[in-house]
C-alpha cells in the first residue's frame, strides 16, 4: 500500500497551521517504526487563540438553530462516508488495528455525528405548574459553554466524532486535542466538519504535551466542560484541576471487563465470539472482557479452546486484510505486558497461549491467555490494556459475582447464561456502567457509554451524551 499519510496541521480559528518554526513531534507507524510525519505543537499563543476563538465563535453557534447546526453534522457524516476508505487506511497507519476493524470504526464515525444532528433537535426544556397565582417556571435546556476535549488514540476517529459531535449538536464550541500518536485520523473527521461549513472556531484541533495543553486549556475560565477518555489517573488530575474553575466533566476512564460464562452455554458456540471481542484492537479497548470466571464443570475445555484459537489467530500489519490482530499502538504497551504476564506467571499462573513479543521490529505481542490467575497478580488488579485473556474457575452464581465486583472498576461488564432469569439477576448484581447479556455489542451512537466506580461519571452518545453538553435554566415569570 502506499502511504496516504497527509501534512499534519492544527486548526485553530478556522485557519489550518503547520510546523512554522513550532516545536514538532513524529509520528511512528507501529507496524514499521517507521516516521510516517511531523505533528506541529501548539504554542501557548495558539492555545490563546483557540481559547478567544472558542468564546467568540460560541455566542454565535448557540444561536444557530440547531436544525441547522445539524445540517453541517449530517454533511460531514456523508462526507467522512465518501473518504471512508482514505480514513479508514489513516487510522490503521497510525494505530495499527486490522482494516477491517478501522472501517467499521470510520463508519461508526460517521454515525455518531449523524445521531447527535438528529438528537440536537430534541433538546426539551418543560413548563412546570407553578403553586402560585399566575407564575410560570419555564425550564430552559441552554449549551453549557466551551469545551475542552481529550481522546485517546485506540479509537482516534470515533472518540472525537462522539466529543465533538456532542458538542456542536448542544451548540457548544469545542477545543478537541486528539492523540499525538494517531492525529491524522482526527484531523480527517475535523476536515469533514470544515468541508461541511462548520463556522470558523467553533472547532479548534490543538497536539502537543498533553498535560501543558490540559493545563493551559482547563486553567482557563472560558473552558465551561471538559470530556476527557483515557486513564484514571490522568482522569482524576483533569478532575482536580477541573475543579478550581468549577468545570463540568464528562470522565471515560480505564475499566477491567469480567465475564461471568455459565456451564449452560455452548463453549464452542460462543467462543468464537469471545476471541473476537478479546483480542479486537489488540485488546486496546476500556470494554475489552478481560477477566473470565467460568463455571467450574466448563472450565478445563473453556481454557482449551480459547488458548488453541489464540494461536491460531493471524497477527501481522493492520493493512494485510489476511490478519485478525495488529501491532499494539505504541511501545510503552509492549512493556507493559511484558512486566504484567512475568508478574502473573511469578505468582503461579498457567501460561495457556502467547506470552511473548514477536519479532523486534513493529509492537507485535502474541494473543496471550493464562489460566488459574491468582488475584493477587498485578494483571488481575490492574487494566492490562493489551491481548491478553485472564480465565479463573469459579463454583457458582455468588462467587462469580463477587469476584467480578472485587475492583474498583465498573466501566463494562458481561454475562453469559442460557437461562435468562441467571443472566438478569447477574446483570443486576453486577457494578458496571454497561452489561452485556449474551453479546459484547455495547457501544453505539444511540446507547449510553459510560462507567460507574472508577471508571468514571457521565455518559457519551444517546440523549445523555447530548445532556452533558446542556445546562438547565429556570425562568419564573409573573
Ligand atoms: P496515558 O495515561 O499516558 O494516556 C492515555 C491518554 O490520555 C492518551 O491519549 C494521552 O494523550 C492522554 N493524556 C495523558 N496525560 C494527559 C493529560 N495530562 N492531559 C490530557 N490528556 C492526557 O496512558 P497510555 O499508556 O497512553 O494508555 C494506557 C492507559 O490509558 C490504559 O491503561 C487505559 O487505562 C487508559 N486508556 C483508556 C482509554 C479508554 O478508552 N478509556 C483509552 C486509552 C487509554
Amino acid at each position: 500500500m502506499s502511504s496516504p499519510y497527509p501534512k499534519l496541521r492544527m486548526l485553530i480559528d478556522g485557519k489550518w497551521i503547520g510546523a512554522e518554526g513550532r516545536t514538532t513531534q513524529p509520528v511512528i507507524d507501529p507496524a514499521t517504526e517507521d516516521v510516517l510525519g511531523y505533528l506541529p505543537h501548539a504554542a501557548a499563543s495558539d492555545l490563546d487563540r483557540a481559547l478567544h476563538a472558542a468564546e467568540q465563535s460560541f455566542r454565535s453557534w448557540k444561536r444557530v438553530p440547531a436544525r441547522k447546526r445539524g445540517e453541517i453534522l449530517k454533511m460531514a457524516a456523508s462526507l467522512i462516508r465518501e473518504r471512508a476508505e482514505h480514513i479508514t487506511r489513516l487510522v490503521t497507519l497510525e494505530e495499527g488495528k486490522p482494516l477491517a476493524e478501522a472501517r467499521i470504526e470510520t463508519a461508526m464515525a460517521a454515525d455518531t455525528l449523524e445521531w447527535y444532528a438528529e438528537e440536537g433537535r430534541r433538546a426539551y426544556g418543560r413548563i412546570i405548574p407553578s403553586a402560585v397565582g399566575n407564575n410560570q417556571l419555564r425550564v430552559m435546556q441552554e449549551p453549557v459553554g466551551p469545551v475542552a476535549a481529550f481522546a485517546p488514540w485506540n479509537f482516534p476517529v470515533v472518540n472525537p466524532a462522539r466529543k465533538i459531535g456532542a458538542a456542536l449538536a448542544a451548540g457548544c464550541s469545542c477545543i478537541m486535542k486528539p492523540p499525538e500518536e494517531a492525529p491524522a485520523s482526527a484531523l480527517a473527521i475535523a476536515e469533514a466538519l470544515v468541508d461541511a461549513g462548520l463556522p470558523d472556531g467553533v472547532l479548534s484541533i490543538v497536539f502537543g504535551v498533553p498535560h501543558e495543553i490540559s493545563t493551559h486549556l482547563l486553567r482557563s475560565p472560558i473552558i465551561k466542560k471538559v470530556s476527557f477518555t483515557g486513564s484514571i489517573p490522568v482522569g482524576k488530575q483533569l478532575m482536580k484541576m477541573s475543579a478550581e474553575t468549577m468545570k463540568r466533566t464528562t470522565m471515560e476512564l480505564g475499566g477491567h471487563a469480567p465475564v461471568l460464562v455459565f456451564d449452560d452455554v455452548d463453549v464452542d458456540s460462543v467462543l468464537d465470539l469471545f476471541l473476537a471481542a478479546k483480542f479486537m484492537n489488540d485488546g486496546q479497548v476500556c470494554v475489552s472482557p478481560t477477566r473470565f470466571y467460568v463455571q467450574n464443570r466448563i472450565f478445563d475445555r473453556f481454557v482449551e479452546g480459547f488458548a488453541a484459537r489464540a494461536e491460531a489467530l493471524p497477527v501481522g500489519p493492520g493493512t494485510d486484510e489476511r490478519n485478525r490482530m495488529g501491532p499494539l499502538a505504541h511501545p510503552k504497551r509492549i512493556d507493559a505486558m511484558a512486566v504484567l504476564i512475568e508478574d502473573a506467571i511469578r505468582a503461579g499462573s498457567r501460561s495457556c497461549a502467547g506470552g511473548e513479543r514477536i519479532g523486534n521490529r513493529g509492537y507485535y505481542w502474541k494473543p496471550t491467555v493464562l489460566a488459574n490467575v491468582p488475584e493477587t497478580a498485578r494483571t488481575m488488579n490492574e487494566e492490562p490494556f493489551g491481548p491478553l485473556a485472564l480465565i479463573n474457575p469459579v463454583a457458582d452464581e455468588d462467587e462469580a459475582v463477587a469476584r467480578a465486583n472485587r475492583l474498583p472498576f465498573g466501566l463494562a461488564a458481561y454475562v453469559f447464561s442460557t437461562n435468562g432469569a441467571r443472566a438478569r439477576a447477574m446483570g443486576d448484581g453486577l457494578e458496571a456502567g454497561m452489561v452485556g447479556i449474551n453479546n459484547f455489542a455495547i457501544s453505539t451512537p444511540e446507547a449510553p457509554f459510560g462507567g460507574v466506580k472508577e471508571s468514571g461519571h457521565g455518559s457519551e452518545n444517546a440523549i445523555e451524551g447530548l445532556q452533558a453538553c446542556l445546562t438547565t435554566k429556570l425562568i419564573s415569570e409573573c
